[in-house]
């Protein structure tokens, strides 16, 4: 897969990307991930990215000319998804990541400011995420979030040490709680089933935890899973 992430702070990736899965995924050629800066596409001296809302009020938008540039540029001949991360998008979830993660490339574009041009929404972009209901500053960390959650579910990625399909939200539950050794720390026991080797009971308490916890933190996820007759 590759993913190129347009943005004015380059300088924001690197630490993110050069650790860990991510780091392991790009080493091993499953994935490329490149950073261009939007200022590159600019054609005059300062480098200018943003300009006054017509209409009047407070804050810059970015303008479509050195965003579209940059989405051609680098996008070239290719049909690929150009996902602009913004507040107003449709919500990421683990659902979203699994989609994503099909595709061969994406393109990201991070905004800042006040947001972008309205013309780069509706003729430019192909899909618009958002990773919560709240406002961040730049879509620098919400493109991470999306590249983090996407990576980690190509094949080959992770280890056989990491699992998805247990994960909390790979079959619309939350995971089941979880416990290491010691069996017994500051008097606080690991439940004995998981002491007992016995993998189907292991496997059925794990399965009536994980719906109990769903049921108690997150009830809502519960109207989209199909739990059988063991609910
Ligand atoms: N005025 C905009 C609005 O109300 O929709 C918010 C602009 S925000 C300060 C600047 C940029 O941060 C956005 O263009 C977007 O790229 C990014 N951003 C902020 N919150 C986000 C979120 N929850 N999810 C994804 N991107 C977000």
């Amino acid at each position: 897969m590759r993913i190129d992430i347009l943005t004015l702070f380059p300088e924001m990736f690197p630490g993110p990307f050069s650790a860990s899965i991510i780091k392991r995924a790009v080493d091993g050629g499953l994935v490329s991930l490149n950073i261009y800066n939007i200022r590159d596409y600019t054609h005059d001296k300062h480098h200018t990215v943003d300009d006054y809302a017509y209409g009047g009020g407070a804050g810059m938008i970015l303008k479509p000319k050195p965003i579209f540039e940059a989405v051609e540029s680098v996008k070239g001949e290719d049909t690929c998804s150009v996902i602009l991360l913004t507040p107003q998008g449709r919500p990421f979830s683990q659902s979203v990541a699994q989609e994503l993660s099909r595709h061969d490339r994406l393109i990201l574009i991070c905004g800042r400011y006040e947001g972008v041009d309205e013309r780069i929404r509706e003729h430019l972009v192909s899909d618009e995420i958002s990773i919560g209901d709240y406002v961040l500053s730049g879509g620098e960390l919400a493109a991470m979030v999306v590249v983090e959650a996407v990576v980690r579910l190509l094949p080959g990625v992770l280890g056989s040490e990491e699992s998805l399909a247990e994960d909390s939200h790979t079959d619309g539950l939350l995971e089941y709680p979880q416990y290491t050794r010691p069996a017994v720390f500051r008097g606080w026991s690991v439940p004995e089933v998981l002491l007992s080797g016995n993998h189907a009971q292991i496997a059925k308490w794990r399965r009536e935890k994980a719906i109990r916890r769903t049921k108690e933190r997150r009830p809502e996820l519960l109207d989209r899973v199909s739990l059988g007759k063991d609910s």
